[in-house]
């Protein structure tokens, strides 16, 4: 069935979308795990997903974000430079506020929110409020960390029990409620959380309680993210090589003989990328690929999407145009981006595909002929060089353009080459203007920030584009970072722009660039 476009079903059904729901709201308190993506649970996922706002701590991996709806409220309750930005109680009176807002509220909370990190403080809040409030556990970094440093915490030969203790109490505590002789006695793996900044009283204490001077201690910092480190001691020693290292938080403390096993058990930290920090440039949606193969192989990636998608100038327009597109001999798409942005709208004014009309399809390059089918429907015309020029050779080839109505759905700004031509040859050509580009100024995730603190090993260049735009965006380039390009036209842009190519892929794809870094670096730690 055909939508009216002057009852204004588009709008409305746009509207629908974002509709609030009236019933009274709830709060998630939700583990966000340790750090690594692949270790938060469905559930949190799923939570994350749905709602209507996220209030997201230090230790939360920020990429989670991306998995929130367009419209969510994100807050960010964290530390930021040694303060906090929102105070104990100024976060619970948030929760609750929004809740009774109606929303769905979701605290992520690093690792489970149960274990330390004061979520039992948040919840007796909500449930003091009248608030209904879930609870999804998470990977706690007090298991996490220690298994990818490689140490089990328990072992059937040598510790049979593990307990958990925070090294930063409550500073209003008039005597530490950690009984370090209990703690002595009991012997087993300890885990501490928190308080690497006070590991040499907290070592004292133990060697004074008896402890042995010689029991092998681990800390773990960073633990399960790319920039994951650990340091190896004794109780004796672990203090000073903290200072030496200049260790910092955060990161778990495993006290125990278990910590031995490490030598022949560490996996994480010597995969061939490890400890490798990799820029990767491309906008966040095109990212994913290089970006979970590079970590696979232990990478530190740092998404810096250089551009972002945005609608276009005039959607209403567009959506006119997109209306009418039954009208035309002939739609062309010259990008996944366009083709996405023609159906979203498309699909929101009809709901049959066969709506499209006698209209055939040309689409430019394999990606964007992909996202047509994706569609299911028929590309009809694809030129085998991804140019307009070639497009624009391969209507002549067919017997012309004259007089067919041709509709170009593509990005503002884009080259003029095909309405250009197509109209010279007697086409009658609208442009549909589907989306636009735009720098991306947002900094999500905090990779740009750790690009400019912390620097980096190697920059990726997928495209020309990704080139252009890293540049433009004017940042100063870190020490040392070197240059890989995907292949020889990437690397004539780069090196136009003054930039030195440290390495080009021989197979110019994705597969092809992870493998040429890969050698790079492995040849590397050989020499
Ligand atoms: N609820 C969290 C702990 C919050 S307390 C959990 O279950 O993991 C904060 C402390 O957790 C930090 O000071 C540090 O000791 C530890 N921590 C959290 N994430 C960590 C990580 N990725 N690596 C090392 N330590 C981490």
């Amino acid at each position: 069935m055909r939508k009216d476009w002057r009852r204004n079903c588009w709008k409305k059904s746009m509207e629908s979308k974002s509709e609030k729901k009236m019933s009274v709201g709830k709060v998630y308190l939700v583990g966000a795990g340790p750090g690594d993506l692949g270790l938060v649970t469905l559930r949190a996922k799923e939570c994350v997903e749905r709602a209507d706002v996220v209030v997201y701590d230090h230790l939360a991996n920020p990429e989670m974000l991306g998995w929130a709806r367009e419209d969510a409220e994100i807050i960010y309750a964290g530390k930021k430079a040694g303060k906090h930005s929102l105070s104990q109680d100024e976060i619970n009176k948030r929760l609750v506020e929004k809740a009774r807002d109606g929303k769905e509220v979701v605290r992520l909370k690093g690792g489970d929110p149960f274990v330390f990190g004061r979520g039992a403080e948040e919840a007796k809040a909500i449930v003091d409020a009248g608030i209904a409030f879930e609870i999804v556990p998470g990977i706690t970094s007090a298991i996490a960390g220690p298994a990818y440093a490689g140490i089990p915490v328990t072992h059937r030969a040598e510790n049979s029990h593990v307990t958990f203790f925070t090294g930063h109490e409550d500073p209003s505590k008039i005597k530490s409620a950690i009984d370090y002789a209990a703690l002595a006695k009991l012997g087993g793996t300890q885990v501490m959380l928190m308080g690497v900044e006070r590991i040499d009283e907290i070592a004292k204490e133990m060697m004074s309680n008896g402890v042995a001077r010689n029991l092998p201690v681990a800390l773990v910092r960073w633990a399960t993210t790319g920039r994951q480190e650990t340091l190896i001691g004794t109780v004796e020693n672990i203090a000073k090589r903290v200072a030496e290292a200049g260790f910092e938080a955060p990161a778990v403390a495993v006290f125990g003989e278990v910590v031995a096993l490490r030598k022949d058990l560490n996996w994480y930290e010597r995969r061939p990328l490890s400890g490798k920090r990799i820029v990767v440039t491309r906008t966040r949606k095109q990212a994913g690929a290089l970006t979970s193969q590079l970590r696979a192989l232990g990478a530190d990636v740092f998404e810096l999407p250089t551009i972002r998608i945005e609608p276009p100038t005039d959607l209403r327009e567009f959506a006119e145009l997109v209306q009418d597109s039954h009208t035309y001999d002939w739609i062309i798409f010259t990008s996944p981006n366009g083709v996405d942005a023609f159906f979203q709208i498309f699909y929101k004014l009809y709901d049959d595909a066969r709506e499209i009309g006698p209209a055939r399809i040309a689409a430019i390059g394999l990606a964007t002929a992909q996202r047509v089918r994706d569609f299911h429907l028929h590309v009809d015309l694809q030129p085998e060089e991804f140019v307009a020029e070639a497009l624009v050779r391969q209507f002549q080839k067919q017997g012309g353009v004259e007089n067919l109505r041709i509709l170009l759905a593509r990005a503002e700004k884009a080259r003029d080459v095909l309405p250009r031509e197509l109209s010279k040859l007697g086409a009658i050509v609208d442009e549909a203007f589907a989306y636009r580009t735009v720098p991306e100024t947002r900094d999500i995730t905090g990779a740009r920030r750790r690009l400019l603190e912390e620097g980096a090993d190697l920059i990726t260049f997928t495209s020309s584009s990704t080139v252009e735009n890293f540049l433009a965006l004017g940042l100063p380039w870190p020490k040392g970072m070197q240059v890989a390009s995907i292949g020889p036209i990437t690397s004539k842009t780069a090196s136009d722009h003054g930039l030195k190519i440290d390495l080009e892929a021989r197979r110019h794809d994705i597969e092809g660039l992870v493998e040429a870094i890969k050698k790079f670096f492995t040849r590397k730690n050989v020499e």
